[in-house]
């Protein structure tokens, strides 16, 4: 393994969730449904595997039907016009589309400033594309993890050439406000920076909170990438299809990275994605509800088991705080909470730089059926 990488190890996902097999522990580790995504979308992808469409290579940049899709659903959403042809790119996940962008945007020596904790792909996809990852601390304040607007723009120097974000945030649930997206466009736009913008939670807000796209935001459109996944938005994180969309010149340069990263993205997949981006309002917010009545079992039932709970506003995980327990170490936490308890969490402690900011932070995932979420409570409470 050569230096850019050897930090990086194994992800904590497939440490955790091997884990919770090996233990038989429930796992609310990583994130992933226990209930896979809509009966039509799924007969959808058997018809095009039977019917021929996409079981030899695909176009480039992604079927036609799911380029058109993925713009509809664009302007539909949030009001933004992407041209299906020329402003949208089919990926193999949100994983790749993080992967491309950073490979195909970046010049050895940049410098990347990310919201801290991190998804753990953004760290490896700096270094694999040679950037300096810069990360700017999401810091607990009244109940939920907030930027520092000041330590943002204090983040930025000559040599940084993007803005990496993450809203909906994953592991927080912080979902960024219209304030807070106004202030880093007007940042963007003054420093001229690239801003990749991982939405793969859009859908997942709640109460309150709402989800703004970073490109809407006047001088935006030209200069940011927006991610999506039907991993996240469909409960099909098996199929791994994403989607980006950027001005056309983002775009070509992207496609340079992923054409020979994938070269293309698995075919019958993409025309049943098609079908699903189509799908009702009423399945996004069946969708939405779903995730927060689980949400609300889940938080309630942590702070019952003596945790400190973040109640998050968007994604479908759950950071606690874990000295309320008398416990400080959450990576030893983690590692015993299968033995002691029979439940599998994530140490927030993998996303940060400055991990001693995330020691005492656990992420619990609540895309699992209502059953499962109250066994692994009860379970909690035992914990004692
Ligand atoms: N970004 C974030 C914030 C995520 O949580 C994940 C994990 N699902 C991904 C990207 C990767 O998405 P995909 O499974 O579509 O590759
Ligand atoms: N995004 C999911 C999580 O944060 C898992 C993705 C993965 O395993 N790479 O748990």
């Amino acid at each position: 393994l050569n230096r850019r990488l050897a930090e990086f190890g194994t992800t904590i996902f497939a440490e955790m969730s091997a884990l919770a097999v090996r233990t038989g522990a429930i796992n609310l580790g990583q994130g992933f449904p226990d209930t896979d995504g809509p009966e039509e979308v799924r007969e959808a992808a058997v018809r095009a595997l039977r019917d021929g469409r996409g079981n030899q290579y695909p176009p480039g940049p992604g079927v036609p039907e799911l380029r058109t899709a993925v713009a509809a659903h664009q302007h539909r959403r949030y009001g933004l016009s992407y041209d299906p042809d020329t402003e949208v790119l089919v990926t193999a996940g949100a994983t790749e589309a993080i992967a491309a962008s950073l490979l195909a945007l970046l010049e050895p020596g940049d410098e990347v400033v990310a919201l801290e904790p991190y998804y753990d792909s953004y760290a490896a996809c700096v270094a694999m594309a040679g950037g300096t990852r810069v990360p700017v601390t999401l810091r607990p304040h009244e109940g939920a993890f907030r930027l520092d607007l000041d330590e943002l723009r204090g983040a930025v120097t000559d040599r940084t050439r993007l803005l990496l974000l993450n809203t909906p945030h994953n592991p927080t649930g912080t979902v960024l406000t219209r304030a807070e997206l106004t202030a880093i466009a007007e940042l963007a736009v003054e420093r001229d920076l690239l801003v990749v913008t991982d939405e793969v939670y859009e859908h997942l807000v709640f109460d309150e909170a709402e989800h703004v796209p970073l490109a809407s935001f006047p001088g935006m459109r030209e200069r940011t990438v927006t991610i999506g996944s039907a991993g996240k938005t469909f409960s099909f994180t098996g199929w791994k299809v994403g989607w980006i969309t950027a001005a056309p010149a983002l775009i070509t340069a992207v496609r340079s990275a992923k054409q020979y990263l994938t070269y293309v993205s698995a075919g019958p997949f993409q025309y049943a994605v098609a079908e699903a981006l189509a799908l009702p309002d009423s399945y996004f917010t069946a969708y939405r509800e779903d995730m927060r009545a689980k949400r609300d079992l889940l938080a309630a039932g942590l702070e019952e088991a003596g945790f400190g709970v973040y109640r998050p506003a968007g994604t479908y995980f759950v950071t606690t705080d874990i000295r309320p327990l008398g416990e400080e170490d959450g990576v030893a936490f983690c590692r015993a909470l299968p033995e002691r308890a029979g439940v599998v969490a994530v140490p927030n402690a993998v996303f940060y730089d400055h991990r001693e900011a995330g020691a005492p932070f656990v992420r619990f995932a609540f895309c699992k059926r209502i059953t499962v979420l109250e066994e692994a409570v009860g379970r909690l409470k035992a914990l004692g």
